[in-house]
């Protein structure tokens, strides 16, 4: 899916290029900018703020008021109201840091760009094309799935 998100969702934004979808976060914007980029670019506009929400709406927008405490709740109020499957698949994952699609890359191509350690470590690597940033599925992967599994728990229990 296509969204906007504004300054108080940044965390929430990685997870969801994470999961496939295409997120322009705009921070220290002013709402009107946050509102033409949703309109002229046909995105659902993601926000907490009350206020930027109703002018959304007011303006028969698609738009959607964030709700959760942490990251967790915040991903389960997204994925249930839009239907996001929270699993990743990392063929369709955007990069977490600038939006565009990522590769994967033949691992000769990623020598003496990521630590020594880590070439020797793992097998399998992406390339963002747009930034460069390279990823692979190592230590931190655990803690991804560990927060995706939290959030479909949650969402389990909620619809028991
Ligand atoms: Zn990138």
């Amino acid at each position: 899916m296509r969204f906007v998100t504004d300054g108080m969702l940044g965390r929430l934004t990685r997870w969801l290029r994470l999961l496939g979808h295409d997120v322009v976060y705009l921070k220290d914007v002013i709402d009107t900018e946050l509102l033409e980029v949703a309109k002229e670019e046909g995105r659902i506009l993601l926000t907490k703020d009350v206020a930027l929400f109703k002018k959304a709406k007011k303006q028969s927008m698609e738009s959607h008021l964030v709700d959760g405490k942490n990251e967790i709740e915040k991903l389960a109020n997204i994925a249930e109201h839009y239907s996001i499957k929270l699993n990743v698949d990392v063929t369709i994952s955007r990069c977490s840091t600038c939006n565009s699609p990522i590769r994967e890359v033949k691992k000769s191509e990623i020598e003496r760009k990521v630590p020594s350690t880590t070439f020797e470590t793992y097998h399998k690597f992406w390339i963002c094309n747009g930034c460069g940033k390279i990823y692979w599925q190592g230590g931190h992967w655990n803690k991804i799935e560990e927060i995706l599994t939290k959030t479909r728990m949650m969402l389990k229990i909620k619809n028991l």
